[in-house]
């Protein structure tokens, strides 16, 4: 098998204090997530770990520039490798305005990939409504969304749910029951759809996987709320971890910016985010993380810069 990158992206994560009445991470049960920081929660105190499958790396989502990370600015520095809110003067989100639109419509790693004769794809997909609010402009894509897009990559919609070719965007497809009305879309146990989420991966060179609910708990939830949250990407990982060979390629964790590890307040947290770095190769990688903007060249070093790997030779 080719060598290649599963990112998965979960919004709004990071890393906080050891509070049980504001911190889901203190509190929720995630032997699984734990198990790849030797046991600890990841919290602020928590520190680069080197556990037996992965590298845990807190990662700078500030950048040199004042206020709270925002969404848009934070998934462009991560898909472009670049210091978008330094270049743009300001953390920008949820959606991108026009000056981060231009800089992904001219670079971004999807764009990269396909450039190098590989494949990406984003791996989750969206119902009928959202595609239709997107081509009429009613609504605009996120930063990662309009990446993809800009490398001429197709959103995937409701037919991919129901082969299984790609995830709705809580893992397991509840969402598309009790949000979107159907009645017959798969559903998966957590683990089985880590497993899924790894199998799909396999089709391409880089694929990338968002979850944005956490950010939404992060704005108005309860700690319970976010427990139950964790335990569900808890299990999913259990699954995704069973399935996952560490030779073949590296699966990532990060997120843009915190906010779910502090729901003393609604807002976005200045907190480093979490970084998981799993597969054979990880330690290389893990030691050039520092900034959301080294995410992008640590996967391009994985995928074309490392002698003898399949990737760069076909
Ligand atoms: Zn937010």
């Amino acid at each position: 098998m080719k060598s290649h990158v599963l990112l998965i992206f979960l919004d709004g994560i990071g890393l906080g204090t050891d509070d049980p009445q504001t911190n889901p991470f203190a509190v929720a049960n995630t032997p699984t997530l734990l198990s790849l920081t030797n046991g600890r929660r990841w919290l602020n105190s928590t520190g680069i770990q080197y556990a037996e499958r992965a590298v845990f790396v807190p990662t700078d989502p500030r950048l040199g520039v004042n206020g709270r990370p925002q969404s848009a600015s934070g998934q462009a520095a991560i898909l472009t490798g670049k210091n978008i809110p330094e270049m743009i003067g300001e953390h920008y989100g949820p959606r991108p305005n026009p000056a981060i639109r231009s800089i992904l419509a001219q670079d971004n790693l999807f764009k990269r990939v396909v450039a190098r004769g590989g494949t990406a794809a984003l791996i989750e997909a969206y119902p009928p409504r959202f595609h239709d609010a997107i081509n009429s402009g009613k609504r605009l894509a996120s930063s990662y969304q309009q990446a993809l897009v800009e490398a001429g990559l197709p959103l995937f919609g409701e037919d991919k749910i129901y082969s299984g070719e790609a995830l709705s965007v809580d893992w397991v497809g509840k969402g598309w029951r009790s949000e979107l009305g159907y009645t017959d879309t798969p559903i998966y146990e957590p683990a089985e759809a880590g497993k899924r989420m790894v199998e799909i991966s396999r089709q391409y060179d880089f694929a990338f996987f968002s979850h944005w609910m956490s950010d939404v708990v992060g704005h108005r939830g309860t700690v319970a709320e976010g427990a139950e949250l964790l335990e569900l990407f808890d299990g999913v990982m259990a699954g995704a971890l069973d399935e996952w060979d560490d030779d073949e390629g590296l699966l990532i964790i990060t997120s843009d910016h915190g906010n779910l590890e502090d729901l003393s307040h609604k807002k976005h947290t200045e907190n480093d985010v979490p970084t998981v770095i799993i597969g054979a190769g990880r330690e290389e990688i893990a030691s050039s993380i520092h900034t959301l903007a080294d995410i992008t060249p640590g996967i391009e070093t994985f995928l074309y810069d490392r002698s003898g790997n399949e990737a760069t030779h076909g």
